[in-house]
């Protein structure tokens, strides 16, 4: 994960046009570097099911990732979700992103860096539209995406902006 989140982060800061999947200039310069975001969603990634993940806050909302196994995904590369979160102020809701891990496992081994990048950039720009409300200015990526055909433009989106 640490080489797919550094050249994540590598896209967002030397290429604009990938930036701008990623809310807009007042959103990126006012709490939603997707830099920023990217580290807060992903750097304490864990292994699935945990009761207590690993939260990072963003826009005041609790953020987290894990890698889940394929049944769970429908055989897509990650989902993300809004997900309950068990805090000391109670129940909160706030994005969560999976993983799937076979296609992160086989992607690894071929070493196809770009398209597991694309993946967390993918799952983030859900992430982005989740916390609209939150000021996050939202993100190119189409957000219900699932069984219509819809989740390949966004990762053509992705290569397009990001992978030029
Ligand atoms: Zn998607």
């Amino acid at each position: 994960m640490t080489t797919v989140l550094a050249i994540a982060k590598r896209v967002v800061q030397q290429i604009p046009a990938c930036a701008e999947v990623f809310g807009t200039a007042s959103s990126r310069a006012n709490g939603f570097d997707p830099a920023t975001v990217l580290s807060a969603l992903y750097h304490n990634i864990e292994t699935p099911y945990t009761l207590f993940p690993l939260v990072s806050m963003v826009g005041g909302k609790p953020v987290s990732s894990a890698f889940a196994y394929g049944w769970t995904l429908d055989g897509n590369e990650g989902v993300e979700f809004n997900g309950f979160y068990v805090g000391t102020s109670g129940f909160m809701l706030g994005p969560r992103v999976w993983l799937n891990v076979g296609n992160w496992i086989l992607e690894g081994r071929a070493s196809t860096f770009n398209a597991m990048t694309e993946v967390i950039l993918h799952e983030m720009g859900h992430v982005y539209n989740e916390l609209q409300p939150q000021g996050s200015g939202g993100s190119q990526i189409i957000q219900y995406d699932k069984g219509n055909g819809k989740s390949s433009e966004n990762t053509q989106l992705i290569f397009r902006k990001c992978f030029p």
